[in-house]
């Protein structure tokens, strides 16, 4: 059988504002969030007519270090998902080629579970609805519906179910990235922590922040960045209290922690800005790599077939 297979690009995501309620029966919290999709990417090729039988997966690019290559791999779990719901051939090569951060609250692991489902789609001719991929998408994980909407998007439930915001402009983020991920469940765990005895309200949207996306207003924007994981993120990892003191230091018009972290995403205000804040980050000590890049950004979409 000749292989034949295409590749999907899908972005990394900013966590505009991440609120985060109080720890439910079921051992989950309810969130509320503002995804925004940024310009770094990783790439999933799947192909059909290599392995005979049986799903292979390669990882290379500049973040593959310590991402599983076995079944616990979040794209295996997507494939082997759509396998089963599809009755599909399961003789699929999988390559991820990552550049979005391991493990720094940007969902590089959702993005790569988003790009195989809208491979897979695309490879087998599903003609499956965004709705459908997004909703297969959250059986992965919370966040891999909104790596196949992108764009800009409030999640609620889990952060799983997206509605699209309005939005004007584009945006220019400087992220300092951590040497070493943060577990997310442990962030999570050090919040309840840090909580304990407080009484937590429901999350709801921050009024001020759709109204600076709306309005395009990066300025305001920087201001009405939030996120209640930052306390415990800094708690675990005391050094991003150094990295976001930096970016205040230089302008930064908004800093948080992306998600769970470890990654801090800097707003500026354009490219110059940006270059002064990478250059003092650079030197600073405190981070590992420095990087830049701009949102919103499309989410999961074909981008060749082979
Ligand atoms: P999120 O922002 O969705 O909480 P994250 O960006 O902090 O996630 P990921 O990059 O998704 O974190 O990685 C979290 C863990 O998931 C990794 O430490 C790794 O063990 C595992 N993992 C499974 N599949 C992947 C994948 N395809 N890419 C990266 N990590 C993966």
């Amino acid at each position: 059988m000749r292989s034949r297979g295409v590749t999907a690009r899908v972005p990394g995501k900013v966590n505009l504002q991440l609120s985060v309620g109080p720890l439910g029966d079921d051992g989950y919290h309810e969130v509320t969030t503002v995804f925004q999709a940024i310009s770094l990417f990783d790439d999933v090729s799947i192909s059909t007519g290599e392995s005979g039988s049986g799903i292979i997966l390669s990882i290379t690019g500049q973040t593959s270090g310590g991402v599983p290559a076995d079944n616990s791999n979040l794209a295996v779990k997507a494939a082997e998902l759509m396998v089963k719901k599809y009755e599909l051939s399961n003789d699929l090569a999988i390559k991820l080629k990552k550049e979005i951060p391991v493990a720094g609250g940007m969902a590089g692991g959702s993005a790569d579970a988003a790009g195989v489902i809208v491979c897979l789609d695309s490879l087998f001719d599903l003609g499956l609805s965004r709705d459908v991929m997004e909703s297969i998408g959250s059986q992965i994980g919370a966040d891999v519906p909104f790596s196949i909407s992108g764009g800009v998007a409030i999640g609620t439930g889990r952060g799983d179910q997206i509605t699209p915001a309005l939005y004007k402009g584009n945006y220019n983020w400087v992220l300092a990235l951590s040497g070493q991920g943060l577990s997310t469940p442990s962030v999570y765990q050090e919040c309840d922590r840090l909580r304990e005895g407080l009484s937590i309200a429901a999350p709801v949207v921050s009024e001020q922040l759709m109204q600076a996306l709306r309005a395009g207003d990066a300025k305001a924007l920087g201001k009405a960045l939030t996120n209640e994981l930052q306390p415990a993120a800094c708690s675990l990892r005391p050094a991003l209290r150094l990295v976001l003191d930096v970016g205040v230091d230089y302008g930064a018009l908004g800093g948080i922690v992306s998600g769970s972290g470890p990654t801090v995403a800097f707003l500026v205000s354009d490219d110059d800005h940006a270059m002064d804040l990478t250059v003092a980050l650079s030197g600073s000590g405190v981070v590992s790599s420095v990087v830049r890049a701009n949102g919103p950004a499309h989410g999961a979409r074909i981008i060749e077939s082979f």
